[in-house]
């Protein structure tokens, strides 16, 4: 590797940012300090409580107003976000732009219904009355890494706002410039001074926010830092939601419908370079097609146009996002080759191309000795392994630390369902790959290492909150029966009450 890594300049006190494709510098920025990070925090705290007394309404025009702006600037916001990661101009259209568009609208005009106050009696309590309202929690952090630099915090950011929250944002350290831009996005929709502040720097500045005195802290990123978080927030019991790692399976079944599955397993597999929490990253397919889908795959693998984005679609896959993440791949890949893994399709780095570029990969003769099957790649490489049955497969599939997504692939909707049921993982997919995580409807959450609390769909917008129960008497009394004085009198009204509610055989499930 001739180039240099995108770099933190510590004396310099910035964040340089490269573009992964050319290598060519596309920004840089001052890294916010602790102390200005805690400003911050400050500011959106001075600012919130105006923010929070607004209507739904006003809150929901304000971000209708950010996707007015999106929609005016979207080609602008595509050039920025290709040229700091190396996507393809298509990948940060579609599933950045276009479906972070598609949530404003959903918790624009949905979040007044998810959070409506609920009342409700009590069973035995004939007398009271109980209601659940939820409120802001005031200032959140939200961090962010670099592989949907976008979509991933304004997601986060729009549903913190419509609760009623204010922000501050920390991006990744190599997509500074897409943070700076979702600042200016926001500022042009006419949001607040102070309602969302944005910090700028590496792991120190986050840390520096998950030490401030946010009410909560939202992260999206690897597991690693997602432990150090975990504890770093446990000293002050601070809440916190973790979006984490994956090594996503999908399970070929023998009736899956051939072509769509071939290429669901490339898409799944390479989209992003591979670098996605539910990217495809273990493909167990069943005997009977194993050979002939395998062909499939790797023909259809070698028709995919590696290289930095250019005009017109005419790549397919970028490069990595940086130098660290390209010797992810080529450890893995070469572990894996050592240990007995045949490469069908790629296998090489690509420096010719000028960037961090490594072919997409296909490898065969795959076990869980290897890296490449264990532990996350975050790279273009697709190990697939033959299984014999659907039991092997479930138990292939579950053999892991991770739960983040799986999919399933058969023609037969009933039988993706209950292998389904089967799988250790927040979301299952019948016949598709990991989109749904762009699906402003649908919850987002990984299980075991993959993360902890729930992000987009009802459940995402719950996290933003903290409910308040209230009750009340409806006709005021002296005295409730289980107040002082304690007397035999009132002891046996309890054992009488209990003879007629709770009795043996009093109920039974039929
Ligand atoms: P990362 O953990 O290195 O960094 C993520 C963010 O955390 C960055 O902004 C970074 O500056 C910050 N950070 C680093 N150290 C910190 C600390 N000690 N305290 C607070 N903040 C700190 O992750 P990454 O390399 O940017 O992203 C890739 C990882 O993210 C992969 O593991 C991927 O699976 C995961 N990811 C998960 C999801 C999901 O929804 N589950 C989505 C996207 C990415």
């Amino acid at each position: 590797m001739t180039a240099s890594p995108k770099t933190i300049d510590k004396h310099r006190a910035e964040i340089v940012s490269l573009n992964p494709a050319t290598l060519e510098e596309v920004a840089r920025f001052h890294i916010t300090t602790a102390a200005e990070v805690n400003a911050a925090v400050d500011r959106a705290r001075a600012a919130q409580p105006a923010w929070g007394a607004l209507s739904f309404n006003d809150r929901a025009r304000i971000v209708l107003q950010v996707q007015s702006e999106l929609f005016d600037r979207k080609e602008e916001i595509v050039r920025i976000i290709s040229d700091e990661t190396g996507k393809p101009p298509f990948e940060a259209l579609s599933t950045e732009v276009f479906m972070v568009s598609d949530l404003m609208s959903h918790f624009a005009t949905n979040a007044q219904r998810i959070l409506k106050s609920q009342k409700f009696s009590l069973a035995v309590m004939r007398n009271k009355r109980s209601m659940l309202v939820y409120e802001p929690l005031g200032v959140v952090g939200v961090i962010s890494p670099w592989n949907f630099p976008f979509s991933i915090p304004v997601g986060e950011i729009v549903m913190a706002l419509m609760a009623g929250n204010a922000v501050v944002f920390k991006p990744s350290e190599y997509t500074p410039l897409v943070g700076d831009a979702i600042k200016r996005l926001f500022a042009a929709a006419g949001i607040p001074e102070g309602v969302l502040e944005v910090v700028q720097g590496d792991g120190s500045t986050g840390a520096a926010l998950v030490e401030s005195k946010v009410d909560k802290i939202f992260f999206t990123g690897s597991v690693r830092t997602g432990k150090r978080i975990a504890e770093s927030a446990a000293k002050r019991l601070l809440p916190i939601v973790l979006e984490l790692g994956g090594k996503d399976p999908m399970i070929v079944c023998e009736d899956a419908p051939f072509e769509r599955t071939v290429k669901g397993a490339v898409w799944g597999a390479f989209m992003n370079c591979g670098q996605v929490c539910a990217s495809v990253e273990r493909l167990y397919v069943m005997e009977p097609i194993a050979q002939k889908f395998i062909a499939a795959v790797v023909e259809e693998v070698k028709k995919l146009r590696v290289g930095a984005p250019g005009p017109d679609c005419s790549t397919d896959v970028g490069p990595l996002v940086n130098e660290r993440q390209l010797g992810v791949v080529v450890d893995h890949v070469s572990d894996a080759v050592a240990k007995g893994a045949r490469v069908l399709a790629g296998g090489r780095e690509r420096p010719d191309l000028g960037g961090y570029f490594f072919e997409p990969t296909v490898l065969v003769n795959v076990n869980d000795s290897m890296k490449v099957m264990t532990d996350e790649t975050f790279g273009p490489v697709l190990p697939i392994k033959i299984v014999k049955t659907e039991e092997e497969a479930i138990s292939e599939a579950n053999n892991s630390r991770y739960g983040l997504l799986a999919s399933v692939w058969t023609a037969d909707n009933e039988r993706g369902r209950r292998i389904a049921n089967r799988i250790e993982a927040g979301t299952v997919i019948i016949n598709d790959a990991l989109y749904t995580h762009g699906a402003a409807q649908t919850p987002w959450f990984g299980v075991k290492e993959s993360g902890i609390g729930v992000t987009h769909g009802e459940a995402g917008l719950f996290e933003f909150v903290r409910m308040k129960h209230l009750n009340w008497d409806l006709f005021p009394m002296k005295s409730d029966w289980w107040w002082f004085p304690y007397t035999p009198r009132w002891y046996g009204r309890f054992k009488a009450l209990m003879r007629l509610l709770y009795r043996r055989g009093l109920r039974k499930i039929a």
